[in-house]
């Protein structure tokens, strides 16, 4: 069966499904995109993932095209046309269609784009082992809280780490890390408390992090919402990422050292636990 894919309006085969040349997306790169992780074929946290979207468009004054619970009805309609159990449903919105010229068109539709992607998350073995990462400049404009399809900076970072050896690749600024090219950066102090940097315009504003932060004051973990350093990270006890495509993944090396004995650490494990319990939805959890 050929993935199935929702363009503007109407399901087709990912074949026939065609982009006008002109697409703002295209041309300048204007426009914004989710991503939202399937567990069970079922949409995790997808309305915080929506409420994001809001947000982006509004920054950039798109209209949104759908109401949540319009957006909700193709996410899933597109999941259950790719019988897909377990991966993430990404779209995209963009300005749409005009003539190459820098001013917003005063008669263009958004385009949107939605596609699905099978992936192992639950038993992924780098959730297992651990992953490295590496650290570079964060080389990225001003208004980071934004999710933006311009992603050179990070494309350009994830490749230097795989050409490093590594997964992931930490961004820096001013000596703190700021985030991974596609998710959240956190360490665990020797003290057992976890460390996350606090939502700024300098990082987006990860769904995955909120929602662990939820568990871990629930769960009775110390929080520190404060920068961290790169130092600080290859000094710490633990560390770890988090992305809707990922769950929670252990970092168990950054920059060729390993993180303490370079396995990933108690409390890594117990977050990711407790986040695949909650995506895992109440029925299957209780099982
Ligand atoms: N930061 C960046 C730069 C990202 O691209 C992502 C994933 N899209 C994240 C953080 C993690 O956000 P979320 O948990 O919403 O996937």
């Amino acid at each position: 069966m050929s993935r199935i894919v929702f363009l503007n309006g109407s399901f087709l085969p990912i074949d026939e499904a065609k982009v006008p040349f002109m697409d703002r997306g295209f041309m300048f790169g204007d426009g914004v995109y989710e991503g939202i992780g399937v567990l069970n074929g079922r949409l995790v946290d997808n309305e915080a993932h929506l409420e994001r979207l809001e947000r982006s468009l509004k920054e950039i004054q798109i209209p949104n095209p759908y109401s949540r619970a319009e957006w909700t009805r193709l996410e899933e309609e597109l999941v259950r046309r790719n019988n897909m159990t377990e991966g993430f449903v990404y779209f995209q919105v963009t300005r749409g269609v005009a003539e190459r010229d820098f001013f917003f068109p005063t008669d263009a539709r958004p385009t949107v784009a939605m596609f699905t992607q099978a992936k192992s998350i639950a038993n992924a073995p780098a959730a297992e082992a651990g992953i490295s990462v590496i650290t570079v400049p964060d080389m990225r404009w001003e208004r980071r809280d934004i999710k933006s399809i311009n992603l050179l900076a990070q494309v350009l970072a994830k490749q230097a780490a795989k050409e490093a050896g590594a997964q992931e690749a930490w961004m820096v600024q001013d000596g703190y890390v700021t985030e991974g090219g596609s998710s959240s950066a956190f360490i665990v102090t020797k003290a057992g408390s976890i460390v996350v940097r606090p939502l700024s315009n300098a990082i987006l504003p990860g769904i995955t992090r909120k929602s662990l932060l939820q568990m871990s004051r629930e769960d009775g973990i110390v929080l520190e919402e404060r920068l961290f350093t790169v130092n600080e990270a290859y000094d710490a006890a633990e560390a770890f990422l988090t992305s809707a495509s990922n769950f929670v993944v252990p970092v168990v090396r950054i920059d060729g050292r390993p993180v303490a004995d370079g396995k990933p650490g108690p409390v890594t494990k117990r977050l990711r636990q407790l986040y695949l319990q909650m995506a895992a939805g109440p029925a299957l959890a209780a099982e």
